[in-house]
């Protein structure tokens, strides 16, 4: 479903994203691992259109998105995207942070979307907070609810920037759940970046590897976990242990 060509990145001067070419299909989950700097969050962002890049082109179901042109609209309509701080609208209860996207962006039907809402929030164990406001939530009960916002868009293919970050160590395993449970259920095609190394080896399909903003690796999940082909990859991983 996405395919990206001769990405090339630069803040002013630095170059951080160097010839990067992948391509992700219909439901396929790839984690996007490497050393703090190496330029993943620079690239989940170019994916969706949150920063312009220099040269390269991107393809979105046969659709090609090129630099500085102002087609992202529809990409971006398609890309729900979570981050590390969840930017809930404070002055929003839940299901009112969750109901913009859907009515006041793509005009959907209210009655319909808050049907749909409810059935997200019971999946993650939300539903009797639909009412409150976030300050009311734990970090781990915000993480969800990002989520649930970013699905309520309908996304095809959902993007992760270490959403657990900074979560307290008894939050994590429930929004982790929540993402494995797209990927089984849902069959959502996805990319992860995150620092949880078990939840990365046991959730990919093939494991992207960037160092200093080059993809060194892109291997099969299994693979690289068991038998990291280069120097830099093996470094990583002992690193996080
Ligand atoms: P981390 O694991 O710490 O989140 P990362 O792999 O996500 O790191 P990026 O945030 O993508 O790394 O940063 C890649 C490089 O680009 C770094 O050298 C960083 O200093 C630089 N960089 C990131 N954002 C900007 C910016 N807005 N302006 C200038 N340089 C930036
Ligand atoms: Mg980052």
């Amino acid at each position: 479903v996405l395919k990206v060509e001769h990405l090339e990145k630069y803040y002013q001067k630095k170059h951080v994203l160097h010839d990067i070419n992948f391509s992700i299909s219909k439901g396929e989950v790839i984690t996007l691992l490497g050393p703090s700097g190496s330029g993943k969050s620079t690239l989940i962002r170019c994916l969706n259109g949150l920063e312009d890049f220099r040269n390269g082109e991107i393809t979105f179901e046969n659709k090609k998105v090129i630099p500085n042109e102002k087609n992202w609209q529809q990409l971006r309509q398609k890309i729900g995207m979570v981050f590390q701080s969840y930017d809930l609208f404070p002055n929003l209860t839940v299901l009112d942070n969750i109901l913009l996207g859907p009515t006041k962006v793509q005009k959907r039907n209210v009655d319909e979307v808050k049907q749909e809402v409810d059935e997200l929030l019971e999946k993650v164990d939300l539903l009797d907070y639909k009412n409150v406001y976030p300050r009311q939530l734990s970090g781990g009960q915000k993480q969800r609810i990002a989520i649930v916002r970013a699905l309520a868009l309908h996304p095809e293919f959902m993007l992760f920037d270490e959403v657990t970050a900074s979560l307290d160590p008894e939050m994590v395993r429930g929004v982790l759940n929540i993402i494995q449970d797209l990927a089984d259920e849902d069959d959502m095609t996805m990319i992860i970046v995150t620092h949880e190394m078990n939840f990365a080896q046991q959730i990919a399909d093939r494991v992207l590897f960037l160092k200093d903003g080059s993809i060194l690796e892109d291997t099969p999940g299994k693979e690289f976990f068991k038998n990291p082909a280069t120097d830099q990859a093996k470094e990583f991983l002992q690193s996080m242990n």
